[in-house]
């Protein structure tokens, strides 16, 4: 038996199997590529979901990371350490200033603190909540409540929350259903985990305006889209436009688990002392973390890369014809595939086969998320690949149905 199935047999005995068993068992990352438990090497092309934006092991994160547990792990929010100040005030820096931060430990806590900072600002008779259909704001049960995703979503209510759902980039249904009544509307700009959807240009600024008509507030996730994903720190710079709330998560640690919320204005003080905490948030090396990838972001430039290699990766996508491939929508280094057919399990399947880690994110779609200093080598080589790979994906969906 291999070591991989081995960890996978230990995996399916002692952990629940909300994931199922992943197929692969990974042991070392270097740079974008990550190694097996039997030593295969892979092109690591979703980065742990748009996670690990500064490659695997990177010094400068490795260097933080070691310096801080050196130094001081954890203090609680008992007391005040430099790491946490300094982090508040870069991120103020980049979204442009009159804002105050809180910090959590996921993408989902960082909506659940926004989902409490709104409540806290909201005056009387505000009693619902708009979200988009098809939206991700994460697992815990207020996250949840305001995800769209009917399947991970409804078995697990009531929330106890009023939350109605309008299409993804719809103004029209968006001005129909907030009004003066409305706490807030939580959005993604682009949908990460509905594959990658992007809404229609001046999405952004339309919700800005709806919300200014009637005082909801604007929560926007860039939880999966913000530090650098799409060749700006945040998408919605694209669009010039600034929400009330901004959360954040996912590449903000480039591996570390860190979150933070992000209040404008005047959410930068609806919180009140004892209004909200966590024990872990904030936590030192975290922080530590995250500040090495902001200022690797800034001294490796990798915004301009990332734009850069993002229109390398679409442009070379767009070279490929194959039935199966019906085209690739999205910005920067956050990209799907659109597939003609419901292969895209195949397609992830036979990518590894062929040493590439890319993401089935729904039936029709393939999400591309490599860390941002991805070498147009490296995309190079999975766009000479891919049409083999979906080959492959074609014969295996084939012979499966026979
Ligand atoms: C991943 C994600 C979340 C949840 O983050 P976790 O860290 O998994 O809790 C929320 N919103 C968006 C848009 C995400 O992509």
């Amino acid at each position: 038996m291999t070591n991989g199935s081995h960890l996978r047999e230990r995996f399916a005995a002692s952990l629940m199997p909300t994931y199922g068993v992943p197929p692969i068992a990974l042991t070392l990352g270097r740079g974008c590529e990550v190694y097996d438990a039997d030593g295969r090497q892979y092109l690591d092309l979703i980065a742990g979901i748009a996670v690990s934006s500064l490659g695997h092991g990177h010094p400068a994160l490795v260097k933080a990371v070691a310096h801080q547990a050196a130094t001081l792990a954890h203090t609680s929010n008992l007391f005040v350490h430099e790491r946490e100040v300094q982090l508040a005030e870069r991120l103020i820096g980049l979204v442009g200033g009159d804002a105050k931060v809180f910090f959590t430990n996921s993408g989902t806590e960082a909506n659940e603190a926004a989902l409490k900072l709104v409540k806290r600002a909201a005056g009387p008779g505000r009693h619902y909540f708009v979200a988009a259909s098809h939206g991700f704001h994460g697992r815990t049960s207020g996250a949840l409540a305001l995800t769209g995703k009917e399947a991970i979503r409804e078995p697990f209510g009531p929330f106890g929350m009023d939350v109605r759902f309008v299409p993804h980039g719809d103004l029209d249904a968006l001005a129909d259903a907030v009004d003066e009544h409305c706490v807030a509307v939580f959005t993604e700009p682009t949908q990460g985990e509905a594959g990658v959807v992007p809404a229609p240009e001046g999405y952004l600024a339309g919700v800005r305006r709806i919300c200014d008509d009637t005082g909801a507030a604007f929560v926007l996730d860039e939880i999966q889209s913000g530090i650098g994903r799409t060749g700006l720190w945040f998408a919605h710079q694209a669009e010039d436009v600034r929400p009330d709330v901004l959360t954040l998560a996912k590449g903000l640690g480039g591996g570390l688990p860190i979150g933070a919320c992000v209040g404008f204005g005047r959410y930068a003080d609806a919180f009140a002392k004892g209004d909200h905490g966590s024990t872990f948030g904030g936590n030192p090396v975290a922080c530590a973390a995250a500040l090495a990838v902001l200022d690797t972001i800034e001294s490796e430039n990798l915004l301009a890369h990332t734009a850069v290699m993002g229109d390398l990766l679409a442009e070379q996508l767009d070279t490929i014809d194959h039935p199966l491939l019906a085209g690739q929508r999205g910005s920067g280094l956050w990209r799907a595939l659109e597939l003609t057919a419901p292969h895209a399990a195949h397609v992830q399947e036979q990518a590894a086969v062929r040493g590439f880690l890319v993401n089935a994110v729904a039936p029709h779609a393939i999400r591309i998320a490599p860390p941002l200093v991805i070498t147009p080598e490296q995309i190079g080589l999975f766009i000479e690949a891919l049409p083999t790979i979906l080959d492959a994906a074609e014969a295996a969906a084939t012979k499966e149905q026979q």
